[in-house]
């Protein structure tokens, strides 16, 4: 059977849950059980899994262009999925034994996410590690506290980061029930609650060498794994954000005509650069155009969009429930989700103006 394109999986979704009456305000702050579901059925969870443990094995190519669209039609859900995607990611790329998570995984059996973000942009100025890893006869012995962790509580495996003593660091599939380890309460947030993200409470838990899935090593999130902080993914998210913001925007045209100008240059922007993102995950893009830079682009194309909505829609897209204001919190969420320092720096110079 030829493998199925995730864009027009997406596509496909983005068409079912547009012709759906507008769902209330508060969903926005509920997990999305029926996209999640939508999005099983039509087979979603296997775009990242390998062929040879059940999944579709995606091109990074397709997989980045399926997240775009997906974007477009939900972040909640897409973030949701991105988080999946990493932890599918390193299960993939790591030691044999976790691997076996990945089949129920892929049919959407079981649920999983990463709380990874303390090794690299969370809690840096700390001297203490956030998860410190203890060896022990069979294993380690985990304890801390992972400030991130999107859908903890409905993970039925976590992939964890944990540091040892002497700094080095390893990643691990945990079982959500494992003794000692504990979902605290979500967060309230600015967007996107219903991705249900809070801490996630490590007290004493005992691991075995068998579900170490990286390291010990330094600095183990730069092997394995293509979906890093200020990935090509978090870009795709951010694209999709800006398309679904053009989408409202060109709403808005269909009463002001006025307005079609506007539509037409985002559009433009946003094509040229999923385009060159598109180029960047087969390996072809100009020496300009780094996973960094391409990220700060789409963050304030992102916002940009975020802000022509609001503007074009008045007073009225100040009210809470209008799809300009949950568009313009949302957009805000780029500037603070897997953003490593380089590019918050890129985004910090746009805003001052001060030149490097
Ligand atoms: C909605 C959401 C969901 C997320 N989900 C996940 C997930 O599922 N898995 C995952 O791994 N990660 C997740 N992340 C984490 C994300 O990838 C980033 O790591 C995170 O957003 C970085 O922000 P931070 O507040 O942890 O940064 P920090 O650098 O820890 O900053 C925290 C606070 O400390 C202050 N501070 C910063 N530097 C210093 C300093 N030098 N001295 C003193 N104070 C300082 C800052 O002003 C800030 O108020 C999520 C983030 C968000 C927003």
């Amino acid at each position: 059977m030829p493998r199925p394109v995730p864009r027009d999986q997406a596509t496909a979704l983005r068409l079912k849950w547009d012709g759906e009456p507008r769902r209330p305000q508060p969903d926005e702050h509920l997990w999305p059980a029926s996209a999640w579901e939508d999005c099983r059925a039509a087979g979603v969870f296997r775009w990242v899994v390998p062929p040879e443990a059940g999944g579709d094995g995606q091109p990074a190519d397709q997989l980045l262009d399926g997240c775009i669209e997906l974007a477009r039609a939900d972040l909640t859900v897409a973030f949701i999925l991105s988080q999946y995607q990493a932890a599918c990611h390193r299960l993939a790329a790591g030691h044999p034994g976790p691997r076996r998570y990945l089949p129920q995984l892929a049919s959407g059996e079981g649920f999983t996410t990463v709380g990874l973000s303390h090794l690299t942009t969370s809690r840096q100025y700390s001297t203490q590690p956030a998860v410190l890893a203890e060896p022990t006869a069979r294993g380690y012995r985990l304890t801390g506290s992972i400030p991130w962790v999107t859908g903890g509580r409905r993970a039925t495996v976590l992939i964890l980061g944990a540091t040892l003593g002497d700094g080095w660091q390893f990643l691990a599939a945990v079982p959500a029930g494992r003794p000692g380890l504990s979902v605290a309460a979500s967060m309230s947030l600015l967007a996107l609650n219903g991705s249900e993200t809070g801490p996630v409470e490590l007290d004493g838990v005992e691991i075995s060498e068998e579900e170490i899935i990286a390291g010990p090593q330094p600095q183990v999130l730069q092997t394995g794994g293509t979906a890093g902080t200020g990935s090509l993914t978090t870009t795709a998210l951010a694209l999709g954000h800006a398309l679904a913001c053009v989408d409202q925007l060109r709403k808005e045209a269909s009463l002001r005509p006025a307005l079609l100008d506007f539509v037409g240059t985002f559009e433009t922007d946003v094509d040229s650069l999923r385009h060159t993102v598109l180029q960047a995950s087969r390996g072809l893009a100009g020496p300009e155009d780094t996973a960094e830079s391409l990220r700060a682009r789409a963050t304030s194309l992102a916002l940009n969009a975020s802000q022509a909505v609001m503007t074009a829609s008045k007073g009225a897209g100040f009210v809470t429930g209008h799809p300009a204001s949950r568009l313009a919190r949302e957009a805000l969420f780029f500037l603070v989700w897997s953003c490593p320092q380089a590019v918050a720096t890129q985004l910090l110079r746009g805003f001052s103006q001060c030149e490097e």
